[in-house]
């Protein structure tokens, strides 16, 4: 049988395999890196085939570099953390020209007062990736993290098709000897299409859609089954090295080439500047064509060429002082203004929302725009009908900045906010001095759905998987009318839940059991989430995150908070006396009593934890104040449970940075705050310190 097999290719099945897998790998190399194929897509797929076939007949033959070992292994429960010999750094920004001038003028008089060359790449809107290589074959790839700290996405990035798991012969002479490991290090990124595709699907699918092909990107390689990382149609350019001294090249250009020559894919637009002139022309012209490229690019990477030059300049504690990134303004798009339509919150408050001629920003579609108020619908005289602008504010939440005088027809229509709830028809009233309008009535059944929906929502009792569809459907069969209604709800029940539409067959399609076991794990894993999220999750009016833990430390338990009068809650620090007319009527209104008994008695939590005595936490950082911001991602703890645990340790834990701050926490993609923390020189601790300082309780001495 073996040698039947073995006739089938030819004598010697190991030179065959050697052959094939070389001969893919330069047609690769042709396709990713040059971006110039010499093959039809078919006879690549039959080389590929070829070679997968006698893979299998020969298992001996199989190697991991081999071009048809992408997808393979799986991932554990949690991606396993990669320390980063070198940090991996942010960049500085510039906002505008005169920024990039500045930096420009600061980088002469740091180089003896000439201008050195810089390089100017495209900044590709990502997620950064490095790619260690031993002995020329692809050992690991990981994520940025916290710089300090990535995670190890090795098997999802095998699947990435441009990623060469072996580098190219040719290349390997530039290596410095002696040097067994290069890391190699770029942007993974979702193509534009790639992106309208998949959250095309997500949507006819009832999945929430990514805000932006960066976050698909990231969402896409932190996949636990990489064959979905390999449908996601990934990409890669790389452009930067961890040590430059493990290569023979000398400054940024040649690496790039490098890269290019060992089979990278590195972006084609690149530049080597001379003057300041020729580096501010290339960002205006790549500003220009940023919509005609195929993916998303937020701005210019400016980096001072030379190798030794970089070393020389050297990096301050958050990015190198020899790059700067020029930020491009959010992009902005005009689109239809077709309607006004008013959405009911859980509190009762209407708001305008505008319904737009679909139109991609950014990345994605945009058919709607919160208007907030009618206030601000009238301060920005938009119109039913105007042509508006529209771009997204902090690259995801779509806003409306207002209309096109100039195209104005006519027959544009003012809004006004309707008389009447659009959801129950009650009457719509304004409370003096606010500017929101509002539906009273209790039997909304817009509200009670937000209310619903509230409960269930991630910051507060985060019931995985209930999402809009359910509870609407659960709604309507009138199986779910206030939030403890959840906790009767039966695997039986929620399996046969008609979820609205029928089958090829005709036949009503229900939700099943697979989903009908998943939610009700779910509502009874929600059952032991904290009081203070409990207290969120009521939906009592102004009470938000912030003051329901404030809320929940002075009160740790329903039955003193029940029992506080107005004034008792007024003096909660943070809590101000509407917010304490507002609970206190809550819990004087006699529809929510029963709510809560129900609640109490399916177990959801009714105390704060408290401690049992004797085993009380040492208050170490009693005093200190801490701030957080960023994602953690190594320690599978969200921000609001990092910060229980510091406030367990006697700590402060306040939302905005200040000179008082004692240190900033700063997770993956720390913003405003972590800038404001270096600006005022308050230490800033990452992931692995703060996870230092819970399992230790020693403060840092030197960050
Ligand atoms: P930011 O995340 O805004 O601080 O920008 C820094 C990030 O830009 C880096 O971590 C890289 O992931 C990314 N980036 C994208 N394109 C480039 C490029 N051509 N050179 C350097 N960094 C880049």
């Amino acid at each position: 049988m073996a040698d039947e097999q073995v006739s089938l290719f030819g004598e010697d099945p190991a030179a065959r395999a050697a052959a094939l897998r070389k001969e893919i790998e330069h047609h690769s190399y042709q396709y990713y890196a040059l971006d110039n194929p010499t093959i039809s897509d078919a006879a690549f797929d039959s080389l590929m085939r070829e070679l997968r076939e006698l893979e299998a007949a020969h298992p001996e033959l199989v190697d991991p570099s081999s071009p048809t070992q992408r997808v393979g292994g799986y991932v554990g429960e949690q991606f396993a953390p990669v320390v980063h010999e070198q940090r991996m750094y942010s960049l500085d920004n510039a906002m505008d020209l005169d920024e990039l001038d500045a930096w420009m003028e600061r980088t002469a008089e740091a180089c003896g007062g000439t201008l050195p060359p810089l390089c100017c790449e495209l900044k590709i809107d990502g997620s950064s990736i490095a790619l260690t290589y031993e002995d020329g074959v692809l050992l690991r790839a990981a994520t940025r993290g916290d710089g300090t700290t990535g995670e190890d996405v090795t098997v999802n990035m095998r699947t990435v098709r441009d990623v060469p798991l072996r580098l190219r012969e040719g290349a390997l002479a530039a290596i410095t000897p002696g040097v067994d490991s290069l890391e190699l290090r770029g942007e993974v990124y979702m193509p534009k299409k790639s992106f309208e595709l998949l959250n095309a699907a997500a949507v006819s699918e009832g999945r929430q859609p990514f805000a932006n092909p960066r976050n698909a990107a990231a969402g896409s390689l932190r996949q636990k089954d990489p064959a979905i990382t390999q449908m996601r149609d990934l990409s890669t350019f790389m452009y930067a090295i961890a040590d430059d001294r493990s290569l023979e090249v000398t400054g940024q250009w040649e690496l790039l080439q490098w890269l290019r020559e060992a089979g990278f894919h590195v972006n084609p637009d690149v530049k080597l500047c001379e003057t300041a002139a020729e580096v501010r022309a290339f960002c205006e012209a790549c500003l220009e064509r940023r919509e005609s490229l195929p993916y998303e690019i937020d701005g210019v990477v400016v980096k001072v060429n030379e190798f030794a030059r970089q070393r020389a300049m050297g990096f301050t504690s958050r990015a190198p002082r020899w790059a700067i990134a020029f930020k491009f303004p959010p992009e902005e798009k005009t689109t239809l203004l077709r309607d006004i339509t008013v959405q009911v919150g859980r509190t009762g408050a209407l708001t305008p929302v505008a319904e737009l001629e679909p139109v991609v920003v950014a990345g994605s579609t945009v058919a709607r725009a919160t208007l907030h108020n009618l206030d601000e619908v009238h301060r920005k005289d938009v119109r039913i009908g105007d042509t508006v602008i529209v771009r997204k504010a902090g690259d995801v939440i779509p806003e409306v900045l207002g209309p096109v005088l100039s195209l104005r027809s006519p027959e544009a229509r003012v809004w006004e906010m309707p008389s009447l709830c659009p959801s129950c028809g009650s009457p719509v009233v304004r409370d003096e001095g606010e500017v929101a309008f509002r539906c009273i009535s209790i039997d909304c059944p817009a509200q009670a759905l937000e209310r619903l929906l509230h409960w269930a929502s991630r910051g507060a009792l985060d019931i995985d998987g209930m999402g809009e569809e359910i509870v609407s459907r659960l709604v309507e069969s009138g199986r779910l009318a206030d939030v403890a209604d959840y906790y009767s709800l039966t695997e039986d029940e929620l399996a046969s839940l008609n979820m609205g539409r029928v089958n090829k067959e005709g036949e009503p399609i229900r939700l099943g059991h697979t989903m009908g076991k998943k939610l009700v794990a779910a509502i009874e894993a929600s059952k032991g989430r904290s009081f203070a999220r409990v207290l969120f999750g009521l939906g009592i009016r102004h009470v938000g995150k912030t003051t329901a833990e404030l809320i929940a430390d002075a009160f740790p338990s329903m039955d003193a908070l029940m029992a506080a009068g107005e004034d008792q809650l007024a003096e909660v620090h943070g809590v101000g006396p509407k917010m304490a007319h507002g609970i206190w009527l809550f819990f004087r209104t006699p529809d929510n009593l029963p709510v809560i008994d129900r609640l109490r008695a399916a177990g959801v939590t009714m105390a704060a934890e408290t401690l049992v005595p004797g085993e009380e936490v040492p208050q170490v950082l009693a005093g200190l104040t801490f701030v957080l911001t960023g994602t953690l991602v190594n320690s599978g703890m969200t921000r609001d449970e990092a910060g229980a645990r510091l406030k367990a340790m006697g700590a402060k834990v306040s939302g905005s940075v200040s000179k008082k701050t004692s240190f900033v926490v700063a997770g993956e993609s720390a913003g405003s705050k972590y800038d404001k923390a270096v600006s005022l020189g308050v230490p800033v601790l990452d992931e692995a310190q703060l996870l230092h300082l819970l399992e230790t309780g020693e403060v840092p001495r030197e960050v």
